[in-house]
């Protein structure tokens, strides 16, 4: 897989579907290792350039794909490449297809009372099992706790949707305790399973 840079930032040019694979790899692997996931959009090279630790986070995820096309554009543009899309949306719905009631999956974010109801709906749509549930609305002093609360899920999968920035800090800053196979910053993913 080739990696680019762009806005001093990295993008793996993968597919939906190789990045459905990939992260199956992840998921099912024994021993369990944790892996980030980043979905990139214009918004957070925005936002990075006055944001050292995202930076940071984005640099040391595991995987960074397009979000939209927005990147594709930027990478077509600045970087003479096609990168295919593989927007977070897909990705959570396409390991959900394909993996079903093997994959127990965290759903950590939304405003108080989305997570349930996304993972209600999540369950009932694809068979998933629900592995836990928090709201994204806490403070640094409770990241621990949450973290833990994580870990001792076994989930397969944590989708971190607690707006850009926040998500892959906590996902990354935190991986060695959530020891958490896939987890990825997923923006209004839950919003949008829980709506
Ligand atoms: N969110 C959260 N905690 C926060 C801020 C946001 O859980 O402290 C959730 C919010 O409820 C929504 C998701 O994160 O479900 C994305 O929020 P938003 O679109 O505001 O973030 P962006 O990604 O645009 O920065």
């Amino acid at each position: 897989m080739t990696r680019l840079r762009l806005f001093d930032l990295p993008l793996d040019v993968i597919t939906l579907d190789q990045t459905l694979d990939r992260l199956g790899e992840w998921i099912y692997r024994t021993p369990r290792a944790p892996h980030t996931v980043v979905t990139l959009n214009p918004e957070f090279i925005v936002q990075s350039r006055t944001q050292p630790d995202f930076v940071t986070v984005i640099n040391q995820a595991d995987l960074v794909t397009a979000d939209g096309v927005g990147i594709v554009y930027a990478a077509r543009q600045l970087a003479g490449t096609e990168v295919p899309r593989a927007p977070g949306m897909d990705i959570v719905r396409g390991l959900m297809e394909r993996h079903g009631r093997d994959l127990r999956v965290f759903f950590l974010g939304a405003k108080p009372g989305v997570a349930e109801t996304a993972a209600k709906n999540a369950a009932d749509q694809y068979g998933i099992q629900v592995a836990g549930v928090h709201h994204g609305y806490f403070g640094p002093e409770e990241d621990q706790r949450v973290a833990e609360l994580i870990r001792d899920s076994g989930a397969h999968l944590l989708l971190t949707g607690m707006g850009a920035g926040r998500q892959e800090i906590f996902n990354q800053y935190w991986r060695q305790v959530l020891n958490t196979p896939v987890m990825i910053g997923c923006g209004g993913v839950i919003d949008v399973l829980g709506g």
